[in-house]
């Protein structure tokens, strides 16, 4: 029996830990794709893979550790400390995720009658954040796209995927959420702060410049360009 868990990706990292990698291997599903991705059927499209791969190809397991669904969610497969059935010759301390999709660009593989994918959104989003885990403690050439492996025909984990650009990418991730901020959050927080009025400590010297003739009195909490900077600088050594 399986017993797939969904794993935010900050616990994923913390079980990880408890494993030496050599290797992170990137598949893409090809099928299924997101058309069969329906939002809540994350466990279900697990299940049926775990079938094909231990009825059909009489695997002792499904093959990957990790699957990844076009909304972000990770979902465990064969346990961590096994081997996969990853990249031949190349299975031994590899960590094995395959993301649901089919990656290809259109036109340049077999048609696939589900249709073409591309990676975007949270799905890309936690991909580049196990990438940067991987790059950290194991160093960049530890990541492995299939069709790197030794003899691999294939295009996996799709043609449209630069492996370059997203390590790039992953190096750059920040691990925050990338919440855009609402248009009345940021009114809100805009309105906060007075620009026009000088702080209680500053009022004193504020006061004393523009009569000097320093500044103009406007916006004292405002930030100023390094032109306005050298005018007032210049006007004080007047
Ligand atoms: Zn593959």
């Amino acid at each position: 029996m399986s017993n797939f868990r969904k794993l935010p990706i900050e616990t994923l990292k913390k079980e990880l830990d408890r494993y030496k990698f050599k290797q992170l291997h990137i598949h893409h599903t090809w099928k299924p794709t997101h058309r069969n991705f329906k939002g809540n059927n994350h466990t279900a499209m697990q299940q049926s893979m775990y079938n094909y791969h231990v009825n059909t190809n009489k695997w002792s397991n499904i093959a990957q550790h990790l699957t990844l669904f076009p909304d972000g969610i990770w979902l465990t497969g064969r346990p961590f400390g096994v081997s996969p059935a990853s990249i031949s010759g190349w299975n031994s301390g590899a960590l094995c995720v395959e993301m649901i999709g089919n990656f290809d660009k259109p036109g340049s593989q077999p048609y696939n009658s589900l249709g073409y994918d591309e990676l975007e959104g949270e799905q890309k989003r936690q991909i580049l954040l196990l990438m940067k885990y991987f790059i950290d403690k194991y160093g960049e050439n530890s990541i492995k796209f299939h069709k790197e492996g030794p003899g691999v025909g294939k295009t996996c984990p799709g043609t449209s995927l630069n492996k370059y650009a997203m390590l790039q990418e992953a190096k750059n991730i920040s691990n925050t959420v990338n919440k855009p901020i609402k248009k009345e959050e940021a009114v809100k927080v805009e309105v906060k702060v007075d620009i026009t009025k000088p702080s209680k400590w500053a009022k004193e010297e504020w006061e004393q410049a523009i009569k000097e003739g320093i500044t103009d009195g406007t916006n004292p909490k405002g930030i100023p360009t390094r032109e306005q900077v050298v005018s007032m600088i210049m006007r004080s050594r007047k």
